[in-house]
């Protein structure tokens, strides 16, 4: 074994324990954020190319914390996942993203995020029944993105309740697509809306010649299955203009527009600038 003096592992024990007490600092401060009002929802456009117009946004969580600032949700759900606060705060995400585009027009979609533990909680399908008819929304307006790594594990209980959301009306899109080992077999048995085109192939789309051969492929399969296709992570107009040509369905990204708060939405569907 590798010999380390004792100052080493002293200063490694260290290091463990600051970062370890922070995350508990942290994790005893996220139990009180939602009832403190510090959780907010910000929403990043999709603009449709074929129709040229903003079709929907997702809602992306924010933290703000009242000493550290804006905490990003890199940070804080991992905790809430490995504590368990998820299913609190899914619900609230949930609740927040229909009551706010109950203001929106009719032909806005908004999807929101899952984690894997919420995804397999059952319990999930009555909160969006609920949450529907609060707000009182038809539910294809609403939209679950998942990720191919929470299908891995409990594969059964992943069918139902993705079968049980279908069956609502609720649309399912794959997120990150092209970043785990099997994409292509869950495509396959899965009945997914949608799939959204990780970033890295988008921004690598242009310099790469196999990235390149990878998002044309994935676009052309998603139309042969007739799902929609989303390209993620869209920065630059030469990205743009080629996911155009390609015929991709929708794009989001820095260049279409950042997150943004809930009251700059009206603003953006009323203006041209996005065409
Ligand atoms: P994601 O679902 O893949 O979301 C996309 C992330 O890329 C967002 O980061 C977004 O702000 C960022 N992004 C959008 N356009 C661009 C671009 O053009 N360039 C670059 N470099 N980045 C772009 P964000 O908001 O920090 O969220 C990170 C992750 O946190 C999300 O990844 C999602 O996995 C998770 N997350 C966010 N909100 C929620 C939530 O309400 N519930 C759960 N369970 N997870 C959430
Ligand atoms: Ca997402
Ligand atoms: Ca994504
Ligand atoms: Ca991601």
């Amino acid at each position: 074994a590798k010999k380390a003096g004792p100052g080493t592992v002293c200063f490694f024990e260290a290091s463990d324990d600051r970062a370890s007490r922070d995350r508990k600092a942290l994790q005893s401060d996220l139990e009180g954020a939602i009832a403190r009002g510090e959780l907010f929802l910000v929403y990043q456009p999709f603009l449709n190319l074929g129709e040229n117009r903003i079709t929907g946004f997702e809602a992306l969580l924010r933290w703000q914390h009242p000493q550290r600032g804006l905490v990003p949700p890199s940070e804080f759900i991992p905790i809430a996942e490995e504590t368990g606060l998820i299913h609190e705060i899914g619900e609230w995400v949930i609740r927040r993203a229909c009551a706010t585009l109950a203001d929106w027009p009719d032909d806005i979609r908004v999807a929101v995020n899952f984690s894997a533990a919420q995804f397999h909680n059952t319990g999930i399908l009555q909160t969006i029944v609920q949450a529907l008819a609060d707000a009182n929304l038809a539910p294809h307006r609403l939209e679950v993105e998942i990720t191919e790594s929470m299908l891995l594990s409990k594969y059964g209980s992943a069918v139902s309740i993705l079968n049980a959301l279908l069956q609502l009306g609720v649309t399912v899109a794959l997120d990150d697509f092209g970043t785990g080992f099997s994409s292509l077999t869950y495509l396959r048995k899965l009945p997914f809306s949608r799939i959204k085109i990780d970033q890295s192939f988008i921004r690598d789309m242009l310099v790469q010649p196999d990235c390149t051969a990878i998002v044309k492929s994935v676009i052309s399969l998603a139309r042969d299955l007739r799902i929609g296709v989303v390209a993620e992570g869209v920065e630059t107009a030469d990205q743009l203009e080629y996911l155009r040509q390609i015929q991709c369905d929708e794009v989001q990204g820095y260049l279409i527009g950042r997150p943004m708060a809930a009251d700059q939405v009206p603003a953006l569907l009323h203006s041209k600038k996005h065409r």
